[in-house]
């Protein structure tokens, strides 16, 4: 980090800047040029408040060189993570999609459609519980019937289930869900992420709808800073002018996140279009440019399906898209590493 001060700084002011520094543990560079002086700050700075420095009378700019995440970054850890669910891993060479409805609606609604994805080569089935309706009139999910039936499809079909976490309170009710996901209303729910810091389960976190990429990485920071590695990020669209879409799919977070960070990242076209004709040509889109996996609603009668029924695939479309995938992953794969 490196703090700019401005000219003829009061002395006192300037000794207790680094007085303060250095309780920080940070190594004093300081240069004194002709017209500016400036202090480099040599050591952790992913704890230092450089809005706080900024503010101060005698700095006239503070810039960051280090990024303030630490446990995420790939500078500090070169290797791809490979977070493994229940057997099934993800990251490092390894591509998974993950498929299922948007909400669970019955035992037969859920069986079903794990059936039919497994068959297609989804390595885990998706779907929702704790659902987050913009409208409080709308189908909020079954809660934990919806996670008790996703569990009866995980006996039948054997694939290991992911589910949406709301709230702190509802935890308990997901010892047996393989990965936790982490929605986008929540992606900043910082209580949330420092308690998933601290199990040892995978957890799904997936990109607000307007964060920047330094702040997923910085929320997924919370999730690791607590212990918890097997974290796997999700860009599923962010809130643009573009009406046309119910998001736009930012397909340039894919390779920049995976140069800023070693976690595998997957991409969610469903939510970032809204309709079903677009799930397709953007899930090669995301597979082209490097993506670790593809999170997929389908249902197996979308247009009665409770939630999400305009950008849910059919078996059939899924089981077509899955084909596709799995012809143009040697290349995409060859073309990204
Ligand atoms: C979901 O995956 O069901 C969901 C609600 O997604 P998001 O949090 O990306 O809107
Ligand atoms: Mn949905």
């Amino acid at each position: 980090m490196i703090v700019v001060l401005k000219d003829n700084p009061n002395q006192k002011q300037l000794d207790n800047l680094i007085q303060w520094l250095k309780s920080l543990q940070l190594e004093i560079n300081y240069s004194q040029g002709k017209n500016t002086t400036i202090l480099g700050l040599i050591g952790d700075t992913s704890t230092v408040d450089i809005d706080l420095i900024a503010a101060l009378d005698i700095v006239a700019d503070v810039k960051r060189i280090t990024e303030p995440y630490k446990n995420v970054n790939r500078k500090f850890h070169p290797e791809d993570t490979v977070v493994d669910v229940s057997g099934v891993k993800i990251g490092g060479g390894n591509f998974q999609i993950i498929a299922g409805p948007c909400s669970v609606e019955s035992l037969e609604q859920i069986v079903s459609v794990a059936e039919s994805v497994k068959a297609s080569g989804a390595g885990m089935l998706r779907g929702g519980a704790f659902k987050p309706r913009t409208s409080p009139y709308a189908f909020q999910g079954m809660r934990d019937k919806g996670i008790a039936l996703l569990l009866e499809a995980k006996k039948v079909s054997g694939l290991p289930i992911v589910s949406e976490i709301m709230d702190l309170s509802q935890l308990s009710l997901f010892e047996e869900v393989d990965l936790i996901q982490v929605g986008a209303r929540n992606m900043q729910n910082f209580e949330l992420l420092k308690e998933l810091g601290k199990i040892r389960k995978p957890i799904l976190l997936k990109r607000g709808l307007s964060s920047t990429l330094q702040e997923l990485l910085m929320s997924a920071e919370y999730i690791l800073a607590g212990g918890n590695g097997q974290v796997i990020l999700c860009e599923r669209g962010i809130r643009t002018f573009e009406t046309s879409t119910r998001n736009t799919l930012d397909l340039s977070a894919i390779p920049l996140l995976k140069s800023m960070s070693h976690l595998p990242v997957i991409v969610d076209p469903s939510h970032a279009t809204g309709l079903s004709k677009l799930v397709k040509p953007m899930a090669l889109g995301a597979a082209a440019v490097g993506a670790d996996g593809l999170l997929i609603e389908v249902h197996n009668d979308p247009v009665h399906a409770l939630c999400d029924g305009q950008q849910s695939l059919t078996p059939e479309a899924f089981d077509e898209l899955a084909e596709c995938i799995r012809q143009i992953m040697p290349f995409a794969y060859k073309a990204n590493h």
